[in-house]
């Protein structure tokens, strides 16, 4: 690679974020994907005062902008700039299209927004998302929302973060009062207060200050929230965590941002120290060692396929995340799976700014690429030398369903549609030991649909899914294996590769069996 080219690839990874906002449902996650987009897109048109005056009218200003540019706040990644960083937010459905990919997605992201309700503290949707990302040991930064409503002390929720996530936290900002008393957060990196003004909380003054015992505080938000500001940030500074940013990098410790989002109250002091902290895309581990985002061939892979639910078109579009290089439209690649050379001539970069085909991206962008049916999820996708990446984690399964064909002539069909869709990692599937019935397990009801839906309209074929009362999925490995003891409220499997995998209705099942065999491991995923 020539010197100029190399430096391209290295401004163009210098500047990318790529992340997505884990949530439960309801605590805000469209409405701070939409503030983020439009503020980076309202910043480049018109300036700050017109993102801040947008808040009042959010949603319809969103529309306009989402019809005149053609974005869509349900498309799974999107991309703006701001300040010289391009930014890739990758979207985690909400929770009736919960699913496998969702968690897939994750893998796909450098660092993770998590997203609390100042009200409601870490919920159970939370909880899944945060150990996926755990247990990448990504960075996660956290943003307590709705704080212009009454809510929880900050310091209990930081509290319930280390108690049911088991992350230290490291708030960046700190409200001052909340709910119908909130007047603004203080800045404890910049030593600023930043107060709301006007009814909607709409302008924002910043100021700053000395320390935190500044009496312009006082001046500004009042004797009483001042005083109980300076109290609260001297316990922090004496038994609160420093700020450590290898901590961070580790997932080891979560910043904390407090703000609005409807409001736009804090965002862009979220936004700002999100993309100075949070990381540029990172290597990700192959046949052949790491593979870093400056190596100079492309080099991606699937994370994610979406069937067109629209019978009239069967396309699918495969996500891609680009790991090394650059891409560019029409260039040749190397399907690595099934080894053979194919021409990406049709990809679909998911810009906020406009959403031609993409020419060229760059490592830790997402391209979408038309899949006439020739992708899994997992495959790689490289540019000269050969290598794969390693495989994608699968998930364990907490929906279980029988599936039976409805019209026995149809059985080869059906077993062809299970194959293919087991593959793509649209479902898993279980034969039980006693009565070889077929047993598909999901993590989110969704792909119970997908399935059905697609058996239909893909094979011809009409299944019938009967809800099994299992919860919980431990692939067994063990010397000697007795059925007998999976017959109380459990079930005995196999996967598709022959694994032994028992099936429990509860966790006191589980716990049992787990005691009655002190010689077997039970793994939560295959081994
Ligand atoms: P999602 O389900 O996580 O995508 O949540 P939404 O963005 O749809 O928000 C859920 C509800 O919370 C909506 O009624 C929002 O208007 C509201 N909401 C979002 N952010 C805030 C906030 O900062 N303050 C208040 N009071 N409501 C908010």
């Amino acid at each position: 690679m020539n010197q100029a080219s190399e430096k391209v690839l290295r401004e163009e990874v210098e500047k990318r974020r790529t992340f997505a906002i884990i949530s439960h449902p309801d605590a805000g996650k469209t409405t701070l994907t939409e503030k983020l987009l439009l503020f980076g897109g309202a910043i480049r048109l018109a300036g700050t005062v017109k993102a801040r005056k947008a808040s009042k009218h959010a949603t319809s200003d969103w529309m306009e902008i989402e019809k005149q540019r053609g974005i869509s706040v349900t498309s799974s990644v999107m991309q703006f700039d701001y300040n010289g960083h391009r930014i890739n937010i990758l979207d985690t459905p909400g929770h009736q299209d919960f699913s496998e990919d969702t968690y897939r997605t994750l893998t796909a992201a450098d660092s993770a927004v998590m997203l609390i309700d100042v009200a409601k503290g870490v919920e159970a949707q939370t909880i899944k998302l945060f150990q996926v990302c755990a247990k990448r040991g990504i960075p996660i930064f956290t943003f307590i929302n709705k704080l212009d409503r009454e809510g929880r002390s900050p310091f209990d929720l930081m509290e319930e973060l280390e108690q049911v996530l088991g992350i230290r936290s490291v708030p960046m900002n700190w409200p001052i009062g909340m709910g119908r008393e909130l007047s603004g957060v203080y800045d404890r990196m910049k030593n600023q207060v930043e107060l709301f003004q006007g009814d909607d909380h709409s302008q924002i003054k910043v100021q700053k200050v000395e320390d935190y015992h500044d009496p312009i505080i006082a001046e500004m938000a009042g004797e009483y929230h001042a005083n109980q500001l300076a109290e609260e940030l001297e316990l922090l500074d004496v038994a609160g965590d420093p700020f450590d940013y290898e901590k961070v990098k580790r997932g080891e410790l979560t910043p904390v941002f407090f703000g609005s989002a409807i409001n736009n109250f804090g965002l862009q002091t979220f936004l700002e120290n999100f993309l100075e902290l949070a990381p540029k895309p990172a290597p990700r581990k192959s046949t052949e060692g790491e593979i870093e985002p400056v190596r100079e061939k492309f080099s991606g892979y699937v994370f994610k396929i979406q069937a067109n639910m629209n019978p009239a078109h069967r396309d699918r579009i495969a996500f891609l995340r680009i790991v090394s290089g650059k891409f560019e439209r029409g260039m040749s690649v190397k399907h690595v799976r099934v080894g053979k050379d194919i021409k990406l001539s049709q990809p679909q970069q998911f810009l906020a700014q406009d959403r031609d085909i993409v020419e060229t991206a760059y490592a830790g962008d997402i391209i979408g690429l038309f899949d006439p049916g020739i992708f899994r999820i997992g495959d790689s996708l490289v540019e000269g030398q050969t290598f794969e990446f390693d495989e994608l984690p699968t998930f364990s399964p907490e929906l279980f369903s029988k599936v039976t064909v409805k019209n026995a002539l149809k059985h080869k069909q059906y077993q062809k549609g299970i194959d293919q869709l087991t593959e793509e990692g649209t479902i898993q599937v279980f034969r039980t030991v006693s009565f070889d019935d077929t047993i598909l397990g999901v993590v989110g009801q969704l792909q119970f649909e997908v399935f059905e839906y697609r058996m239909k309209n893909e094979y011809g074929v009409d299944v019938q899914l009967q809800r099994q009362p299992f919860q919980f999925a431990r692939w067994i490995v063990a010397k000697e294996i007795d059925p007998s003891k999976f017959r109380i409220n459990s079930t005995l499997v196999k996967d598709k590769k022959g694994n032994y995998v028992a099936l429990f209705e509860n966790e006191y099942a589980m716990r049992t069996a787990i005691d009655k065999n002190p010689d077997a491991q039970f793994l939560e995923m295959a081994p």
